[in-house]
């Protein structure tokens, strides 16, 4: 069994409709596809139509951007109930911020010379619901700046770099509450990639987490080199919090990230869907969404 639990559509900054990543997880043999855009639900819908026509089982999720002791972390709420009132007010206040930081962004491109305007972004982000950085990159590579979303990041948008601007981001301690009570279940993304600031995800940072509900953090990830993936692996048995592995799969958007690249065994995901009928039953919604495709 393939299981692949975070990838990401066009409705954030994936390059493939939703249906066309299931079709694509159909074909290279992924039975079971966790949907994760950031910050939105929007896909889940189109992507919940073509799994029910495949043997490939959805896991409905969302990769959510959160801070923690005043550093980035992402994380990952699989199967919450996305009508919850207030994991849709805090996801609009993150969708919110995204959108203001857009023109403050190309204000910064223009003063190092950049001719770019958002008619330049909304042409090439299609049909995001989740406008970031990745679609700026783009209209970067469409206006011939430069090749890639890669160098656009190392150049331009990367924290060091001369068009970052900082976004509103949900606490990371109240987001894993909001899951929860939205009968979901609250996993960290790519906990210590050397790209984010992890020294507050230690195992004393990550033992507070799971006390505030957290179930799980991702272990096997392109972003974790072997030796961290086995340090990481060691935290999470220790506490006793559920390990996952995914391919980060972005389509075209980001290189070696191959869907079914990293995968999460069986028996995790099994404790997962427990955790998730078990937080649903607590929150008083009857029927969690994988139990009907
Ligand atoms: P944002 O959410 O708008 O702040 O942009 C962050 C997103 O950009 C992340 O989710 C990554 O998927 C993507 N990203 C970050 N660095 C790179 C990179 N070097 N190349 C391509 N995509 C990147
Ligand atoms: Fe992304
Ligand atoms: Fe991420
Ligand atoms: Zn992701």
């Amino acid at each position: 069994m393939r299981i692949d639990l975070h990838t990401h559509s066009n409705r954030s900054d994936g390059t493939e409709s939703p249906a066309d990543l299931v079709r694509r997880a159909h074909v290279e043999g992924i039975d079971v596809l966790g949907l994760t855009d950031h910050d939105t639900t929007e896909g889940w819908d189109e992507a919940a139509v073509v799994a029910a026509g495949t043997d490939v089982t959805l896991v409905r999720g969302i990769e959510v951007s959160c801070t923690f002791e005043g550093h980035g972390v992402h994380l990952l709420a699989y199967l919450p109930d996305p009508t919850h009132p207030e994991l849709e007010h805090e996801l609009r206040r993150v969708l919110d911020g995204r959108n203001s930081r857009l023109p403050a962004t190309l204000e910064r491109l223009r003063g190092v010379g950049i001719d770019i305007e958002v008619a330049d972004v909304r042409r090439v982000a299609g049909e995001t619901a989740a406008m970031g950085r990745p679609h700026v990159a783009d209209a970067l590579v469409s206006l011939g700046v430069v090749a890639d979303r890669n160098e656009a990041f190392n150049r331009y948008l990367g924290p060091q770099g001369p068009a970052y601007v900082h976004r509103y981001a949900a606490d990371l301690e109240s987001m894993i509450g909001i899951v929860g009570r939205a009968g979901g279940v609250a996993v960290i993304a790519h906990p210590w990639a050397s790209r984010h600031d992890h020294r507050a995800l230690d195992a004393a940072g990550l033992a507070f987490l799971q006390e505030v509900g957290l179930a799980g953090v991702e272990v096997d990830h392109e972003d974790h080199a072997p030796a961290t993936r086995a340090a990481l692996r060691a935290v999470a048995d220790d506490l006793g919090l559920l390990v996952t592995g995914s391919s980060d799969h972005h389509g075209l958007g980001k290189v070696g990230h191959d869907l079914g690249c990293n995968t999460t065994a069986p028996d995790q995901l099994a404790r997962l869907l427990e955790l998730a009928a078990a937080a649903s039953e607590e929150s008083g919604r009857r029927t969690p969404d994988i139990f009907r495709t």
